[in-house]
């Protein structure tokens, strides 16, 4: 067992069962255990990569979506570039590199930010960025963002806030939460509280016995801090995740280390705990914004952005090898079989009725 999760066997012991959403909060974020806080967890080395270290195509694309959100607004100067959950920084290095040669004018004037929450991660994007070329700020949270239009990316953000499960039983719904058994492991338990009734509770009327159903307040919560953010001064929002476009029932909860699955309590702390992202759930509370959202898939947005053109005019400067990598990692970003499918992308963005104003 690991040190935090004797920690958390203790205060179970002691206080009794924790909800999957404390629990995973623990993992992630413990100053002293969690995962963010003390590992390294992106690319080949680490347990899982994503898509701005598969390729900087990611990246390039990515900046091509902002500056034409920039430029769909009107060029609006002052204006925030941003990035929220930046791993190791190289989305950004990506975004700042395009826009310094597609567009200047905006590179040079606009506010780079970062959005962080461990301290850690945010000295290693510091590093990434230090040659850049701007300046950049660091902010541990939305909140304190400059209160002027705002084009942010994130990837494989949301995922990493806590979500809750909920499991039917004969009593109905609760939360399912995480206790102890006899020998003092992990095991999963119904909880007290009931989940909120509500509409999709109705529909979830005839689930059986056992079925689990997740709800992810907190990653709600900063969905509405963000479009609060763009529908008040302007902007557009790109974020990246797997997940569902439809709201959907299941036990989505996973654990993943040095790229592979493994449960969820085999190593508290240094296995890093998902699960799929809602974003019907998220598209609703951009739309109660009153900000326009479109949805779709990783690899239908990647190729409609020109994936294809971009990794043909690489391939043109790189030999044989270099060939040979560029297309696979066009697949790994876009095949339906690898990322492309899985991986959704969010835009949200002022109505075009709001902008023409
Ligand atoms: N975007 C990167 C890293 C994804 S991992 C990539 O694609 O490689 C999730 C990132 O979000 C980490 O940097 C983590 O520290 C950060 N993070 C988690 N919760 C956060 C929060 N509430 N606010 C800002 N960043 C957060």
């Amino acid at each position: 067992m690991t040190p935090l999760g004797e920690r958390l066997v203790r205060l179970i012991a002691a206080s009794g069962p924790i909800g999957v959403g404390d629990f995973m909060a623990a993992c992630l974020f413990d100053p002293q255990h969690g995962y963010y806080t003390t590992r390294e967890p992106f690319g080949r080395e680490g347990d899982f990569i994503t898509a701005p270290e598969v390729s900087q195509m990611f990246g390039e694309l990515v900046a091509v979506r902002l500056l034409q959100a920039w430029q769909a607004a009107g060029s609006p100067l002052p204006a925030t570039i941003a990035e929220i959950g930046p791993g190791r920084g190289t989305l950004m290095k990506d975004i700042v590199r395009t826009l310094r040669r597609l567009a200047p004018d905006l590179a040079s004037a606009a506010d780079f930010a970062l959005v962080e929450a461990s301290p850690r991660l945010a000295a290693v994007q510091k590093e990434t960025l230090r040659d850049a070329g701007p300046t950049f700020a660091w902010h541990a949270t939305v909140d304190t963002l400059p209160r002027q239009p705002l084009f942010i990316a994130g990837n494989e953000i949301f995922d990493a806030l806590p979500f809750r499960q909920f499991v039917r039983t004969d009593r109905g719904w609760v939360e399912r939460a995480v206790g102890i058994d006899e020998d003092g492991a992990f095991r999963f338990v119904p909880g007290t509280s009931a989940l909120p009734l509500d509409a999709l509770a109705q529909k979830l009327r005839d689930a059986a016995n056992g079925t689990i159903f997740e709800i992810a307040p907190a990653r709600e919560a900063l969905m509405s801090k963000i479009a609060g953010h763009i529908a008040m001064h302007g902007g557009a929002g790109i974020f990246f995740d797997y997940g569902h476009l439809a709201p959907s029932a299941g036990d989505t909860f996973q654990a993943l280390r040095r790229h592979r699955s493994e449960d969820v309590f085999a190593n508290p702390g240094e296995a890093d705990l998902t699960s799929h992202v809602d974003f019907a759930a998220l598209a609703a509370v951009a739309r109660a914004h009153g900000l326009a959202v479109q949805a779709t898939t990783q690899g239908e947005f990647l190729l409609a952005m020109g994936l294809l053109e971009r990794a043909g005019s690489l391939g043109r400067a790189a030999d044989d090898d270099g060939r040979a990598r560029i297309a696979a990692d066009v697949e790994r970003l876009a095949d339906p079989d690898q990322m492309g499918e899985l991986f959704k992308v969010l835009i949200i963005r002022p109505n075009a009725a709001d902008a023409d104003r």
